[in-house]
């Protein structure tokens, strides 16, 4: 377990939350090409390395919180 700092209820344990997705830029819908769609929709960067992340406070506020976190580590460092 580790913490999350949510900007609505402070501190709170991970276990309150939902991890939804890495955060990344969605591609021009006018502009994209079926494989930026695609790599957007379906791959993922996967990296032991810091990531910038959306989670889900389900047990608590029940809104959606940018994290970034260290995903060997669990460390976080930002909230948004
Ligand atoms: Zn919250």
């Amino acid at each position: 377990m580790f913490r999350i700092p949510c900007p609505h209820c402070g501190w709170r344990n991970s276990a309150e939350f939902r991890h939804v997705a890495e955060r990344r830029e969605r591609p021009d819908p006018q502009t994209a090409t079926p494989t930026q769609w695609r790599a957007h929709l379906y791959e993922r960067r996967n990296a032991a390395d810091w990531t910038a992340e959306t989670w889900y406070h389900g047990f608590g506020c029940r809104k959606f919180v940018g994290v970034e976190r260290h995903t060997v580590t669990n460390e976080v460092r930002a909230a948004t």
